[in-house]
């Protein structure tokens, strides 16, 4: 099978420099985006200006690094605006990564929550989609109910009908499920959700890298993603939520950049979005998120849906022709992740020998317990792909896991 190349990877490869190195002495061959993808120079770049040029603190210096350092940070806060087209640049809190987002919003609705409410999340969530939420109706009282999924890793839309009532307050989803791929019809969840006066998160660490969400076409209340996932820096990320929503919901943290007027007898929150940044945020990482929504866009998301999905098919036929191999997650719409076990070998001993070949797959459970006990198993080989990987690196890994096979049967 030839593929019909619409990016032209080799050039893009040249800007990561980690896919030069080596791993057990063999070329780093790197399936294991869905958990953080790599960096390219230009972010780099970004971030070592930053801490040569102007690091500083942010909206209280008068000098000219906390201005410039400042500026920085809010021009970042609006190209993530405009890259996920919110309506107001106060939409965009800056987090430290999805995991936190969730926890803003579930601990915001602890006090919106009573006896009787209920909360839905679907059954291909990651554990951080699930804990918060498992955490918030303890605390509430409120029940917490699972839309259920098919054997081919598909929510059953019907039973999300048959869960929504008036007393349904919230729903979270992911919009693509990191063990599987899945891509979650999220339009029609939020779309009925809203019928029952319902808010919907929609957990995006997995769809950010691979297609461009618009909240306002979308509709959603609140988006949530990692930067780490699309080419930028552990440590940050966003939530996007509707200004009615985020005023209505308290401040998570207390302390400096939140506040607009301390005394000991009250204090009054500052304006979206400060009321939900207390503390120094993570200027640097702020800035560099920008940087990779930048990169990401030059390379234009039509390009790398495209260019994704037939790495996808390949590698998908190609594992298939192996005896053994079952792939789990077989939506008719999903990204560039491939869950799969072969025969009854232990996954953690297969990424074990790949790892000597010099490939990187993740083992285990992906965060989504729920889902391997769907399927009755202990957890997959996963395999995830971006922009700058190729079909000969497939072809290795194809042949690769292969030897490892007869090396374990
Ligand atoms: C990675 C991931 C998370 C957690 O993201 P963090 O960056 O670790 O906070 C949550 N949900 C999904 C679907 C993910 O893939």
């Amino acid at each position: 099978m030839e593929l019909k190349l619409v990016l032209d990877v080799q050039k893009i490869r040249k800007d990561f420099p980690i896919l030069n190195r080596k791993v057990n002495g063999k070329p780093l061959i790197y399936f294991d985006n869905a958990a953080t993808s790599q960096t390219p120079q230009q972010v780099i770049d970004v971030i070592v200006d930053y801490y040569s040029n102007y690091n500083a603190n942010i909206h209280r210096g008068v000098h000219a690094l906390s201005q410039e350092a400042t500026d920085a940070y809010e021009q970042a806060r609006l190209k993530t605006q405009a890259h996920f087209n919110a309506k107001h640049a106060h939409e965009i809190i800056f987090t430290s990564g999805t995991t936190h987002g969730i926890n803003l919003v579930a601990n915001g609705f602890s006090s919106l929550l009573k006896e009787g409410d209920e909360v839905l999340v679907s059954a291909l969530e990651h554990h951080s989609n699930i804990v918060p939420w498992q955490m918030l109706c303890e605390r509430t009282g409120a029940t917490l109910k699972v839309i259920p999924m098919n054997d081919n890793g598909e929510l059953v839309l019907s039973g999300f009908d048959v869960l929504l009532n008036e007393n349904t307050k919230l729903v979270f989803v992911n919009h693509i499920s990191n063990a599987l791929g899945t891509i979650n019809p999220i339009e029609y969840i939020i779309e009925k959700a809203h019928e029952y006066g319902a808010a919907v998160l929609v957990d995006g660490a997995q769809s950010c890298p691979h297609l461009k969400p618009d909240v306002q076409a979308l509709d959603v209340d609140f988006y949530v993603c990692s930067a780490h996932k699309v080419c930028g820096p552990t440590g940050i990320g966003m939530l996007y939520g509707k200004q009615d929503w985020l005023n209505k919901l308290p401040p998570y943290q207390g302390g400096g950049e939140m506040i607009a007027e301390v005394t000991f007898e009250k204090t009054t929150y500052a304006d979206l979005p400060h009321k939900f940044e207390a503390g120094t945020p993570n200027v640097c990482g702020g800035i560099a998120f920008g940087a990779a929504i930048d990169y990401m866009n030059a390379i234009g998301f039509a390009n790398i849906a495209q260019y994704e999905q037939e790495l996808l098919e390949y590698a998908t036929n190609q594992l298939q022709q192996i005896e053994g191999v079952k792939i789990y997650g077989t939506a008719k719409n999903k990204t560039s992740v491939i869950s799969f076990n072969v025969s009854d070998i232990h996954p953690y001993d297969i990424g074990t020998i790949l790892d000597k070949m010099g490939i990187a797959v993740r083992t285990g459970h992906h965060c989504a317990q729920p889902i391997m006990d769907f399927y009755q198993i202990p957890g997959t080989i996963r395999t995830s792909f971006m922009f700058y990987n190729t079909k000969e690196e497939i072809d290795v890994f194809i042949a690769s896991l292969k030897k490892a096979i007869m090396m374990l049967s």
